[in-house]
């Protein structure tokens, strides 16, 4: 497999080959304030709630849920969010903002008392849940994505949304397994 890399205007490409990557523009997103990139958060989600493989995330980070396709769709189709990227089960990769871009994952946020995360991270979603474990695929597909960021950005934390959320946020949970990324990425 070729490795992943983070082009000069902020998007993911495969040397080469764009297989299992896809960009698909989010229209919430809006510019950094003048600060270096240097955290990565990741998060989970799945829509509906714990069911994996259909279209949802990607309608909510486009504004498009449609309200009468399940009761929850109805409560979040308001919400203007995004993420840079999402991992699928299956490990394949989508992009929805640039990386120079906020996109606006975190919401209230705090690390080392630097409030607004988005202002200086890079959000990943895997499709999941806090009551699933993730798949060996997304993990491999999530670590060559760090190592991309990490070669292009000077990231110096990896966290979740958790972490710099608590009480509010619990993603991505419990099943996420830190120290098989933390042993294959370098910082
Ligand atoms: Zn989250």
């Amino acid at each position: 497999m070729k490795a992943l890399e983070i082009d000069q205007a902020g998007w993911i490409v495969r040397e080469d080959d764009d297989d299992g990557i896809q960009h698909i523009l989010s229209p919430n997103f809006d510019a950094r304030p003048e600060c270096a990139i240097d955290m990565i958060v990741i998060h989970n989600i799945s829509l509906p709630p714990f069911e994996y493989g259909g279209t949802g995330v990607i309608e909510l980070f486009t504004n498009q849920l449609n309200p009468d396709e399940h009761p929850y769709y109805a409560e979040i189709q308001a919400l203007k969010v995004s993420s840079h990227f999402f991992i699928r089960r299956d490990g394949s990769l989508m992009q929805f903002v640039s990386c120079l871009a906020r996109a606006w994952h975190a919401g209230a946020s705090t690390w080392q008392n630097r409030e607004r995360c988005n202002d200086f991270s890079v959000g990943i979603e895997l499709e999941g849940s806090d009551i699933t474990p993730f798949e060996a695929e997304q993990y491999a597909t999530l670590v060559q994505l760090i190592q991309a960021l990490i070669a292009r950005y000077p990231i110096q934390h990896v966290v979740g949304h958790a972490d710099i959320a608590p009480g509010r946020k619990t993603d991505p949970g419990p099943y996420f397994d830190w120290d098989k990324v933390n042993t294959l990425i370098k910082i």
